[in-house]
């Protein structure tokens, strides 16, 4: 992770260390704030009008006005990877509902909101994608409004300290006995009969950018996609199990809780999975992710 030195802060470009915001700003005292990761892959943004079009969502839910149109938000995303001088990595967004000078529950009638952008070079396709991640599981204590991106990430941010005390990359939460999705991820596996299954959309999940475009690449396929929720145990005794989001693309998970998923190493379906995506995102395959090929 490298945060590039340029950052974007209510109509600025400036030096990361002079981006400075109130104490008194609704994002720091009520997590009252929506944010996008959106990954850029040889400069090219993948779906920035997938994440826009998410993040009309999430600040229409949450009460607080689109500051930019969707021209003037993919101009500030190319300005800072420009200024930056970025090939790959990810542009994180974060709105909030701004400052009053009071900490006031209910606020004004009308918010003008902070807006902060920042870029992070980073290799999309790495390691982890090649190598596999292990998670962990635990119980989803999330707020019930899980399809708006908001900054309400402690749950998430716990989980993922709990999952480096026990030698884990992630966490799959689970409520009612069912798995959520993953701490940043949506959580993916494969059945004994080599179907793809991952959690419908509902309030209980994000509506991951990266698993949208992974379900159309399947259906083009000719791949079937199977729509529902999952048991921990289905995904301990699952073929292949694997994560999507814009950070770390498709990450295969090779543990869960200690015990290896199928043989333990990244299994064909997923690499597969990873081939049409990368090849999506105009990957040279050979030359990056050369393990896809088999
Ligand atoms: N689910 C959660 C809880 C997330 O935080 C994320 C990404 O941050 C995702 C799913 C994946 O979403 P996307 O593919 O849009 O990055």
């Amino acid at each position: 992770m490298t945060i590039g030195r340029t950052v974007y802060l209510n109509g600025n470009y400036c030096p990361v260390e002079d981006a400075t915001i109130s104490p008194f700003d609704r994002g720091f005292l009520f997590a009252h704030a929506a944010y996008e990761v959106t990954s850029v892959y040889d400069g090219r943004f993948i779906d920035l009008e997938g994440h826009l079009s998410r993040l009309r969502r999430t600040l229409e839910g949450i009460s607080i006005p689109n500051p930019y149109s969707d021209e003037k938000w993919a101009e500030i995303h190319s300005d800072l990877v420009d200024r930056n001088g970025m090939e790959e990595g990810t542009v994180y967004l974060e709105v909030t509902a701004g400052d009053y000078g009071l900490r006031d529950f209910a606020g004004p009638e009308t918010f003008t909101p902070t807006v902060f952008v920042y870029a992070d070079a980073r290799p999309l396709i790495g390691d982890l994608a090649r190598d596999g991640i292990r998670a962990i599981t635990l119980g989803d204590t999330r707020w019930k409004r899980r399809d708006m991106k908001t900054v309400q990430l402690l749950s998430q941010a716990l989980a993922y300290r709990a999952a480096r005390q026990e030698g884990a990359e992630t966490a799959f939460m689970i409520e009612d006995g069912l798995v959520t999705e993953a701490a940043s991820a949506n959580a993916w596996i494969v059945d004994a009969d080599g179907k793809l299954i991952t959690r419908e959309l509902s309030h209980a999940i994000l509506p991951g950018i990266t698993r949208a475009g992974i379900v159309s690449l399947l259906k083009k396929e000719g791949l079937e996609v199977v729509e529902r929720a999952f048991t921990p145990e289905e995904a301990v005794s699952a073929k292949e199990v694997f994560t999507t989001s814009s950070g770390a693309i498709v990450a295969p998970v090779v543990a869960i809780d200690g015990k290896p998923v199928g043989d333990g190493r990244p299994g064909q379906v997923t690499r597969r999975v990873q081939r049409l995506y990368y090849e999506a995102m105009g990957a040279d395959v050979a030359a990056v992710a050369p393990w896809v090929l088999g």
